[in-house]
């Protein structure tokens, strides 16, 4: 019998299925796989419901409703200030991922490179290869994430076609700094590259810091594709609904793909989450205090319990590191171990590095604190317990 795809089926399971599923097993509280446990606002979850039984549950336009793509265009101009033709440079998705895939399907020719960095989200080296691209690795390493220039610019080369970036960034925690972004955007400038921005966090940065898109970057605004996905921005990790901003000419080649991969995203998750772009800014504010105040709860817990824990700048994610607490065993051990015997799950930082690879920090997990207060402090008791009971 032939053999099925090779670069796929080379792949395991999700990290986040896997302990997702241990979790379940062993009735552990999930800081693995990043989701909130509860539900986003209710006049959204009203509205889908009101679409629902109100309009069309038949196929909506292919790049997205009107009204939708015009809150996204809106919602960029009045967060970031960036002009856009809702008709040509916008295209709604089901979910970031799909706009990933179709960006990195639409732009790639096979043997194009593509410039990523480590630690990096699970799904970008499996589509990047799939795509034909080869990929090029740079790590930020802890404790500070920082932007290694020389290896970046070392990355590129004149066969780079994209970098594909994200920020805020999971499972690093890191919102990249405006030198940062202005040293990638020179290095595509000088490669006549473009840039996939995966922003789904944008509304998920702390401590006073601003989420600023590559694309509002000089000389950006014709080689960036901004993402963003309504599972972050309310809260609804199942909806599915994300959408991207950017030059017609690359939003008409992410259409291309979207077209044969999807075609379209459910309308009444679409209208709802129209309705939700058009909340006022004391909604993001909310979401970003309660989210801050969420990951103050559990980086205290953990760093009283012994962790040594990383900054977390954004995002739902925080990387701490356990060998203050007496382990050597590897991240995939103390994972599974924490999950069956503490009642708590995390999810291995190795999981976020290209496979077989020494990803050079097998002693880190990323805990997710996007729960309920009381949640967090029964995970932490749990994991207190735990520690001093072994
Ligand atoms: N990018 C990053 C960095 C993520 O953490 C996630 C996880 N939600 C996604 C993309 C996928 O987003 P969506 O669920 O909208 O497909
Ligand atoms: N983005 C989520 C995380 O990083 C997981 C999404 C998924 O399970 N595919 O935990």
């Amino acid at each position: 019998m032939k053999e099925a795809n090779s670069i796929l089926t080379g792949y395991g399971t999700t990290i986040f299925t896997v302990m997702s599923a241990l979790a379940v097993e062993h009735n552990a509280i999930n800081l693995g796989q990043g989701f909130p446990d509860t539900d986003g606002p209710l006049d959204i979850l009203t509205e889908a419901m009101l679409a629902t039984k109100n309009q069309s549950n038949q196929y909506p336009p292919m790049m997205g409703i009107p009204e939708l793509r015009q809150a996204a265009a809106a919602h960029s101009k009045i967060f970031y200030d960036i002009d856009l033709d809702w008709e040509s440079q916008t295209i709604v998705t089901s979910g970031a991922t799909e706009a990933i895939a179709a960006c990195l399907f639409g732009l790639i020719e096979p043997g194009d490179e593509v410039v990523l960095i480590e630690p990096l989200y699970d799904c970008y080296l499996p589509i990047v290869r799939r795509a034909g691209a080869i990929p090029k690795l740079v790590r930020i390493a802890p404790p500070d994430w920082d932007l290694p220039y020389e290896e970046l610019e070392a990355a590129f080369s004149e066969k780079t076609k994209l970098i594909l970036l994200n920020t805020p960034t999971n499972p690093a925690a890191k919102v990249y700094t405006i030198e940062e972004l202005e040293f990638i955007a020179g290095l595509i400038k000088k490669h006549d590259a473009y840039a996939i921005c995966d922003e789904v966090y944008e509304h998920l940065v702390y401590d006073g810091r601003q989420h600023v898109p590559l694309i509002t970057l000089p000389g950006m605004a014709e080689r960036c594709i901004r993402i963003s996905s309504a599972g972050k921005t309310f809260s609804m990790t199942g909806w599915k609904v994300g959408y991207s901003v950017g030059a017609a000419k690359l939003i008409n080649a992410v259409s291309k793909a979207h077209q044969f991969l999807t075609f379209t995203t459910p309308p009444n998750l679409q209208k709802a989450v129209a309705f939700g772009l058009k909340k006022d800014m004391d909604y993001f504010k909310g979401l970003r205090g309660e989210m801050e105040s969420k990951r103050d709860r559990l980086s205290k817990g953990l760093a009283s319990i012994g962790f040594e824990v990383m900054d977390s700048q954004g995002t739902y994610f925080l990387a701490a590191d356990f060998r203050p607490l007496g382990f050597d065993c590897d991240d995939v051990k103390f994972c599974k171990d924490l999950t069956k015997d503490s009642g708590v799950a995390a999810v291995p930082f190795s999981a976020f590095y290209q496979a077989g690879t020494d990803s050079g920090v097998n002693h880190f997990v990323r805990f997710c604190y996007c729960k309920q207060d009381h949640i967090i402090d029964t995970a932490l008791e749990r994991l207190s317990d735990y520690f001093n009971r072994i």
